[in-house]
């Protein structure tokens, strides 16, 4: 089968607004943005995207696209090191990885299409579905208001729940600790407590929340301190009972091999990390060190892939794109019995919705 890329990659930037403001320790927001890429070839439409901002469409306008004109999309390792030479100069991670990442997924999704196969079946799988774990409980939110979530992720099947500690960038731990009190509380022995402090606290001071989260049986303590400081997650992991994890900002396999020792689960994004082939490249690198994986946020994008790997223990089912995802994308799996399986039909499944129009910030224009 031979089929080139279209010169006219479409790039949309979609703003949706969240019910109220919302926090985790280290930020506060309004909105989440997406940012769409879809790429045409051989008469069929791959689409990709990313949640970041504004300046990953430009990048993937501006840099990405004219490097994939006239290429094979069959072709997706050379399309990949192209588009990775010419970001030489603007840096190959963060906003670059965003853009690079949606492009992935998009040239991927048309792959698949291509030879009109799901793309689950490209990757293959160990098992039908994989577990999701429920996401949310922002710091902003009040006790009945943060049990409404927990309700219905229990209802949902979720066996892990996790909310945002650290708030006001640690400042307020006594507030942190009766959360998880309260959480835990609410969750009984019906599912597991996770905690993401979004790297707000001091060693010294995680050392001494984390103590605390042993005590209530927490089992997760994610970006305990920022994870650029993977000497300071390996500190606290030598020091604690609950898993130490972090990953959400690897951008490249050189990130993720930089927390090798330092995390007992690494989290990876396709949204971030290089889209489906960086994932792969990333899981294989966990793999080889006896590390589990597990996805963050993205859950629509993530449920194609992340049945192919056995050390991989769940999904980050995350409030907020859990309710945007299907405003942006037509045809997003469900969860079911608390798990997630890839959607049917060719590719990942999902094409662009006509409810996402309103929420366009620039139009998805023609580059
Ligand atoms: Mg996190």
């Amino acid at each position: 089968m031979t089929a080139t890329i279209d010169e006219a990659v479409r790039v949309g930037v979609y703003r949706f607004p969240t019910p109220e403001p919302e926090a985790d320790g280290t930020l506060r927001w309004e909105a989440t943005t997406a940012v769409t890429v879809e790429i045409d070839a051989g008469g069929q439409t791959g689409l990709g995207w990313t949640y970041s901002g504004g300046a990953t469409a430009a990048i993937v306008r501006e840099v990405l696209a004219p490097v994939l004109a006239g290429r094979s999309p069959f072709d997706i390792g050379d399309c990949r090191i192209r588009m990775q030479r010419a970001c030489r100069n603007l840096g190959t991670a963060a906003v670059v990885a965003h853009a690079l990442s949606a492009v992935d997924i998009a040239l991927w999704d048309l792959k698949a299409r291509l030879l009109d196969v799901p793309l689950s079946r490209l990757f293959g799988a160990v098992r039908p579905a994989t577990p999701v774990y429920g996401s949310g409980g922002f710091t902003t939110l009040t006790d009945d208001e943060l049990g409404e979530q927990i309700d219905g992720w229990l209802s949902a099947g979720c066996r892990d729940v996790k909310i945002k500690i650290g708030e006001d960038r640690g400042e307020r731990t006594d507030r942190d600790l009766e959360r998880v009190s309260f959480a835990n509380g609410l969750l009984g022995d019906r599912a597991h407590l996770m905690v993401d402090a979004n790297g707000a606290y001091s060693t010294a001071l995680a050392r001494r929340v984390g103590t605390e989260l042993d005590r209530h049986g927490v089992i997760w303590f994610e970006e305990p301190v920022t994870s650029d400081d993977p000497s300071g997650l390996a500190l606290l992991r030598a020091a604690l009972r609950c898993d130490v994890t972090a990953g959400e900002y690897v951008y490249r396999h050189y990130d993720a091999a930089a927390l090798i020792g330092s995390v007992d689960c690494l989290q990876l994004d396709v949204t971030r990390c290089g889209g489906y082939s960086g994932f792969v490249e990333c899981a294989a690198l966990a793999a080889a060190h006896g590390l589990d994986i597990s996805a963050h946020c993205a859950p629509a994008l993530h449920a194609p892939i992340v049945s192919s790997f056995a050390h991989l223990r769940h999904v980050e089912w995350f409030i907020d794109h859990s309710r945007l995802e299907p405003l942006l994308a037509d045809g997003v799996p469900e969860v079911r019995d608390g798990a997630l399986a890839a959607g049917r039909g060719a590719g990942h499944g999902m094409r662009l919705a006509g409810s996402a129009g309103k929420y366009s910030v620039e139009g998805a224009g023609h580059r």
